[in-house]
């Protein structure tokens, strides 16, 4: 009890909130509803199967009341409340990773940020935005003492013990002196029909009016409270499909997902059936803020018979759909199963197995612009079900996209097969950091000049690990270019005359370059490089570093095999060379410039520059 400071990461948000340029200030009404309405799903639960709470004549309800005189509104709930400790935890300290991803991504340019809120919907804090003070009277279900937990909303909040009859949560907002429009009835009633309009509990609003009465010169004006209930109080996704409208999903799509854009695209579906459930899902324009966090929120919540069971549950969907915001409510699950059960039941896993299916379908479904938004936000978690679904490879492998040699913007394997030689069946890809090293690599070389496609696969952490064990797409063959031979290459006989007659240069640059490499190779791939390496990839150190990439860690050295090039001058000339220092130089110089157009270090930047220097001035 007392006083305390906020979490510095809370002071942060508290300070952007009072000082924020956001236009749509009104979110902060949709927010705490939004709360009011979770507290609420969660007494509910409670007054159904716990014993304690059954016999309570209860129904969910939420009142907001608009003081004129006093310039102030409350909303307030019947749901399960909060004691001291919750106060301190849920509204004192940050704990949910998507609050410190949104403020990781803060600019400190305060109309970029500003509009981030309205992205991320901040919950509880965006009261502040219109607040000049707040106060959060509450008591929880089961227990004796009620608080009341104030803030002014500049660094310090009070918890004080008070008396509250029932339990639940009243939140009071002292509106700041010029952001009063929130006291305007027709104003509140709108912004909760526009939000909250299907959340399940009836919302009443309380406001003064005028009435008069008498007749004439008696006519008095007499002030009078009234009551009416604003909302129409049906769980969206009960209400039949027929008799919903685009903007009815929307707008429930911004209050349960805090977001204000519209989202991608959304799916309800009603089964009746051996099994009968609903599932209403949405696709966020923007991926969630903490979709690469180990910690994200889920964004689906379960419900059985309209009963809220769970938001906290990550394995409702695979994890790699956890950008999907929604709700399930099953009809046949029991209403108090446990989460243990809830992970291996069989009537879930049928519900999820559907839906994947469905939103997969959802997805392919999405056209133009829409498509392309959805591949630029979601593409690296398309790559994850690759590796995981694998029920669902095939049509995640003709969602995801690629970069190609071919054209700017991103292909799909249907497209890349459609223009590729059909007798050969295979799909040419290069993986690496960097997509300008990749284009210009010169292992490119001989299939630009065959007019052959190659994928550009530039997410290296991601790809080197999915595309290996992507196989195939439908009877295609994929193919690393680096540990194949180019297109239109020698024939064998060929191939043999040349390193045959290569031998000695072989031998010699393998003395010079010893441990540095693994091998030097006669390349059939390149026209216009002297040389490049490639990286072994039947070196079991390739999957080895491929592996540390992946957890973050410093990967260990990959051996080298130089490759080079037997129609170009500079290896005809350099079999010719006698002096020992200036094949060394040179032999450095074709291994360190191969690396370089790869994208790595040569082995001594100093040393690479030195030996440059001193064959220019033998050229020149
Ligand atoms: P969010 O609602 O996204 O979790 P908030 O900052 O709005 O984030 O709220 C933080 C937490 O405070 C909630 O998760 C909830 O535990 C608690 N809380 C907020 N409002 C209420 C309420 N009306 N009744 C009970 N608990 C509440």
């Amino acid at each position: 009890m007392g006083k305390h400071q906020f979490q510095t990461e809370i002071g942060q948000l508290l300070h952007l909130m009072t000082h924020s340029l956001y236009s749509h200030k009104e979110i902060f009404l949709r927010e705490l509803i939004s709360n009011a309405s979770d507290a609420i799903d969660k007494f509910n639960y409670l007054h159904l199967t716990d014993e304690k709470f059954k016999e309570e004549a209860w129904s969910g309800k939420i009142n907001v009341k608009i003081d004129k005189e006093d310039g102030s509104l409350t909303i307030g709930d019947n749901g399960i409340g909060m004691n001291e400790e919750d106060l301190m935890e849920n509204l004192g300290t940050i704990a949910k990773s998507g609050t410190k991803a949104f403020l990781e991504q803060l600019s400190g340019d305060a109309k970029k940020d500003s509009n981030l809120i309205g992205q991320f919907g901040v919950g509880f804090y965006s009261v502040f935005m219109v607040a000049d003070r707040v106060d959060v009277i509450t008591k929880k279900a089961g227990e004796e003492q009620a608080y009341k937990f104030s803030t002014d909303g500049k660094g310090e909040y009070e918890i004080k013990p008070v008396v509250k009859e029932a339990h639940g949560t009243v939140v009071y907002i002292k509106f700041k002196e010029d952001e009063k429009e929130f006291l305007d009835k027709w104003r509140v009633e709108e912004v909760i029909k526009k939000y909250s309009d299907h959340i399940a509990y009836p919302i009443f609003l309380n406001y003064e009016a005028t009435e008069y009465e008498g007749e004439g010169e008696d006519r008095k004006e007499k002030k009078v409270w009234k009551t009416e209930q604003v909302n129409s109080a049906k769980a969206l996704w009960t209400i039949p499909k027929s008799e919903l409208k685009k903007e009815d999903y929307i707008e429930f799509y911004k209050t349960i997902a805090h977001d204000s854009e519209e989202p991608l695209t959304y799916l309800h579906n009603q089964v009746e059936g051996t099994l009968s459930y609903t599932t209403l899902f949405y696709i966020p324009r923007t991926a969630p803020m903490d979709m690469y966090r180990a910690d994200y929120q889920p964004g689906v919540k379960l419900y059985v018979k309209r009963v809220f069971i769970t938001d906290d549950d990550k394995e409702l969907l695979p994890p790699y759909l956890r950008f999907i915001r929604g709700i399930i409510d099953s009809e046949d699950l029991p209403l108090n199963v446990s989460r243990e059960i809830l992970q291996e039941n069989r009537i879930l896993a049928n519900i999820r197995q559907h839906s994947v299916k469905k939103i997969l379908e959802a997805i392919k479904k999405l056209e133009g612009e829409d498509f392309d938004r959805f591949v630029s936000q979601y593409n690296r978690v398309i790559k994850e079900g690759i590796y995981t679904d694998f029920t669902n490879k095939e049509t995640l492998l003709e969602i995801v996209r690629y970069k190609s040699s071919e054209k700017e913007g991103m292909v799909s394997f249907e497209e890349y097969i459609s223009r590729a030689d059909s007798e050969k069946k295979e799909i040419y890809y290069i993986i690496g950091e960097d997509e300008k090293v990749l284009r210009n690599s010169p292992l490119l070389e001989a299939y630009k000049k065959a007019g052959i496609e190659v994928l550009i696969m530039d997410d290296y952490e991601v790809d080197s690990i999915v595309t290996p064990m992507i196989g195939s797409y439908k009877e295609w063959t994929l193919k690393d270019i680096t540990t194949i031979d180019a297109p239109e290459s020698k024939t064998e006989e060929e191939k043999k005359a040349l390193e045959e007659k290569y031998k000695p240069l072989v031998e010699r640059l393998k003395k010079v370059l010893g441990d540095a490499i693994k091998e030097v190779k006669i390349s059939t791939r390149l026209t216009e490089s002297p040389s490049c390496v490639v990286k072994d990839s039947s070196d079991p150190m390739a999957s080895m570093a491929a592996m540390f990439a992946q957890m973050g860690q410093e990967a260990p050295e990959i051996p080298l095999i130089l490759e080079i090039n037997p129609e170009h001058e500079v290896i005809a000339k350099l079999s010719e060379v006698k002096e020992d220092k200036l094949f060394e130089d040179m032999a450095w110089v074709l291994l360190d410039s191969a690396k370089v157009a790869e994208g790595m270090e040569p082995k001594e930047s100093a040393a690479f520059a030195k030996r440059i220097a001193a064959l220019a001035a033998k050229a020149l």
